[in-house]
């Protein structure tokens, strides 16, 4: 199992915000913004270079997740950024798929 779905499986303790059937929300361990949570699919995609057309249902969920996550979170009027690391380049550290929300502080372009 990732450590991902140890969180989801709770064999990892996490603060979780928000679940869905097919998803799990919580707050980063480190959060880079005053609000910083993951939504992560239960069940792994390593990466979104590896995302599957048969997943592009999922992957909408998980959008529509992080927006109605990031509303329950106060980030509705004020903002906020959506993140996806893939890869070396782009910063990824956990293999497995997931979505950064940050708010509460405004954000720089372009990023680091
Ligand atoms: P990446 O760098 O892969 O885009 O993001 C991985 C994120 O997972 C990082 O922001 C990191 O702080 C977070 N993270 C890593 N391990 C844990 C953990 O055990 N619990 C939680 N809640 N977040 C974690």
């Amino acid at each position: 199992m990732t450590l991902f779905e140890k969180i989801a499986a709770r064999d990892i303790p996490a603060t979780i915000i928000a679940e869905g059937e097919e998803w799990i929300a919580f707050r980063d361990i480190a959060p880079q913004a005053p609000i910083h949570f993951l939504v992560v699919p239960k069940k792994c995609i390593p990466r979104l270079n590896e995302a599957t057309p048969a997943q592009a249902s999922l992957l909408g969920t998980l959008l529509e997740a992080a927006a109605a996550t990031a509303r329950q979170e106060g980030l509705g009027e004020s903002g906020y950024r959506v993140v996806i690391n893939n890869g070396v380049d782009g910063g990824e550290t956990v293999p497995h798929l997931h979505i950064h929300v940050l708010g509460k502080r405004q954000m720089q372009w372009p990023p680091g």
